[in-house]
């Protein structure tokens, strides 16, 4: 797993300005500027839907264990502390999944 790099000088973005990308915007302003150079990206529109499609699919998986498995020898607190820890996992692994590409600044303006 390597993390997106700049599509014009090939820096590598940091985790940090990926991860704070993600979860400091909305979806359709996710950008990150080139620490050194400067361009400017965007998350790839096929990147949007890797965090949805993991959130659901884990809310999914969330439900059907809860009902499935949770009872007086498997308590609903650890049930809980696991959902927790899987849902911590991949939001720190989240800015390895995605991609940022270059934004065409003629097209912004
Ligand atoms: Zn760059």
């Amino acid at each position: 797993m390597k993390l997106s790099k700049c599509s014009r000088c090939n820096h590598q973005f940091k985790w940090k300005t990926i991860f704070n990308s993600l979860w400091s915007h909305n979806w359709n302003k996710t950008f990150i500027n080139c620490s050194k150079c400067g361009t400017k990206h965007n998350l790839a529109p096929r990147s949007r839907f890797i965090p949805m499609l993991l959130l659901t699919t884990i809310f999914l998986f969330a439900i059907v264990i809860n009902n499935l498995f949770v009872n007086d020898s498997f308590p609903f607190l650890l049930f809980f502390l696991i959902f927790i820890n899987v849902y911590i996992l991949i939001t720190l692994v989240l800015p390895y999944l995605v991609n940022y590409e270059k934004i065409n600044t003629n097209y912004l303006n």
